[in-house]
């Protein structure tokens, strides 16, 4: 057997269209959703994932604003610099960029600035609650553009066996929930799993939010599992490379060239092999990512801007 791809940057795409016609209809009523992004000191992952949203934004007619205080800043600075943002109420949707750098108290900062309102990653108090009681609110942008991934490739969920591996307040809870509210029968599993392999073997639907480099393997998938890699693991080492991609050849060159490659969590070739649907790592889950954050924003503010 060999698995077809769920194809999240098509999804994706298909996403951010449904939008345009929503985006326009505020901006000529009202005025364009706005969004705002707090990104703190240089993190280079972070600088590449706040350029990839700003893009989007600029590509769907959403106003977006970043913020870039310097890395040192303390809390009690940061929370003031970002009081004039607080209180703007031309704002739709509030995300502040994780990592934070180490002196900063992350919890305060979030609490402080993004309110239940303008929740735009779904990460707070009153979001994560809403979920549990499957009340509307924003979702966490990943488990959500998951879950359009799987309805939109038309896979049942309802009464088959899902299995979540993490237990992230911002992936694995959230998407283990949102299944859960699906009707599938749902294990979560963390790094205290006592046998991670038999649990996972179980799974009709797999999905791997672990961070831990190609980590699932063949003997954990049972044939025929949809198979979704959520993981976005860099990878330099040669040797590390050769064994995952022998069977990539496109991939062995773009490691030649670029000196590393992105891998998941799920080692690729069992996944391609074992699974009838799987999320490739790049193109996979993280374009919908982004989809979800655009979504939740124009939602936000037509919420907020009652159209
Ligand atoms: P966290 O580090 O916050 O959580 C990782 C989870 O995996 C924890 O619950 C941890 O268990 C569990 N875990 C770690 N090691 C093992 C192990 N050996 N066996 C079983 N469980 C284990 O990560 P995130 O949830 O934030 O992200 C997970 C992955 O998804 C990362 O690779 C991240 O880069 C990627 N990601 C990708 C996104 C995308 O858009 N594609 C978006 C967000 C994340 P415990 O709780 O016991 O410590």
């Amino acid at each position: 057997m060999r698995g077809a791809v769920l194809d999240g940057k098509r999804i994706s795409q298909e996403i951010q269209d449904e939008l345009r016609p929503r985006i326009a209809v505020l901006t000529a009523k009202k005025r364009a959703p706005a969004l705002a992004v707090v990104r703190v000191g240089d993190d280079p992952a972070s600088q590449i994932y706040v350029r990839n949203k700003i893009k989007a934004c600029h590509d769907l007619g959403i106003r977006s604003i970043e913020f870039t205080p310097r890395g040192d800043i303390t809390t009690s600075e940061l929370l003031e610099a970002l009081e004039p943002l607080r209180t703007d109420d031309s704002v739709d949707g509030i995300l502040v960029q994780m990592p934070l750098p180490r002196q900063i108290d992350a919890d305060a900062v979030t609490r402080r600035i993004v309110d239940a309102a303008r929740d735009v990653d779904g990460f707070g108090v009153h979001s994560l609650g809403s979920l549990v009681l499957n009340e509307p609110a924003p979702r966490a942008c990943t488990p959500a553009g998951i879950l359009q991934l799987l309805k939109r490739y038309q896979i049942p969920i309802a009464g088959r066996h899902a299995v979540v591996v993490g237990r992230s307040n911002i992936v694995g809870k959230p998407m283990a929930l949102l299944l859960l509210h699906e009707n599938a029968t749902v294990t979560i599993c963390h790094s205290k799993t006592s046998d991670l392999a038999e649990e996972c073997k179980r799974a009709d639907i797999l999905i791997a939010a672990m961070g831990r480099a190609a980590a699932i393997t063949a003997s954990y998938i049972k044939p025929g599992a949809v198979v979704v890699d959520v993981g976005m693991n860099r990878i330099t080492d040669p040797d590390t490379v050769r064994a995952l991609f022998a069977h990539d050849a496109a991939r062995l060159a773009a490691f030649e060239k670029n000196g590393s490659v992105l891998v998941g969590d799920v080692e690729p070739r069992a996944m391609q092999e074992l699974s009838s649907y799987y999320t490739p790592v790049p193109g996979g889950v993280g374009p919908l990512t982004i989809a979800m954050l655009m979504a939740n924003t124009v939602e936000i503010a037509e919420t907020r801007l009652g159209c």
